[in-house]
């Protein structure tokens, strides 16, 4: 069983408030007399379903291009957390109390918020985001990936970008903007492949889940 978390990308694809909106126009069409069809597409890197790379919050930070692949594929568990604002540790403790054992079992945690309920071409930043205790400790059980189906591991607002520099502080991997509406709580394989770009500082991803 294949389970598609990807958001879809169209010229309506809701983006971070002051982002660039995704644009995908035509430059040679067969109904037009061309004789293939071709597209060029414009994006914030961002948009839709991504994969961050250190990058993002880092001058120093590797690009989505040297993002380890065995980080990205491999075994994950989904978990439903009905938070609105900042998951905390212990709401982490509280979803499963077998937590530390688990990331041992599948070091890629998809948490799964109100915010996959929340269509493609909707903005809406109400969304849960981490406390930066709660990423540390995630990181220092020894995840490897975390997932949300959040825009941001982060509040709308945030400057400082505190939970992204927990997760990167232990090399955790962070995929956003996931959906994953109908998908069960429970234990997959993942594979979330970005696009190779040269340093980019993210990586547009289509995430699959496999049962
Ligand atoms: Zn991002």
């Amino acid at each position: 069983m294949l389970y598609d978390v990807t958001r879809i990308l169209t010229p309506h694809t809701a983006v971070f408030p002051g982002d660039t909106p995704v644009s995908i126009a035509p430059t040679l069409q067969m109904r037009a007399g061309d004789s293939c069809n071709v597209t060029a597409i414009t994006m914030s890197a961002h948009a839709g379903t991504h994969v961050d790379a250190p990058r993002h919050y880092s001058d120093d930070g590797v690009g989505i291009d040297d993002v380890p692949l065995d980080v990205l594929i491999g075994p994950a568990r989904v978990v439903t957390l009905d938070v609105a604002g900042a998951i905390t540790t212990a709401d982490l403790q509280n979803a499963f109390r077998d937590l530390p054992y688990a990331i041992r079992a599948a070091p890629r945690l998809l948490i799964r918020t109100r915010a996959s309920d929340t269509p493609d071409d909707v903005w809406d930043d109400s969304f849960a985001y981490f406390d930066p205790q709660a990423a540390e400790w995630l990181g220092a059980n020894g995840l490897r990936l975390i997932g949300t189906d959040a825009p941001s591991v982060d509040p709308a607002t945030s400057r400082a970008l505190p939970a992204h520099r927990a997760f990167l502080r232990h090399d955790v991997v962070i995929v956003e903007n996931l959906r994953l509406q109908g998908v069960p709580d429970g234990e997959y394989e993942l594979l979330a492949l970005p696009l190779k770009i040269a340093g980019g500082d993210a990586g547009p991803a289509r995430v699959v889940l496999r049962r």
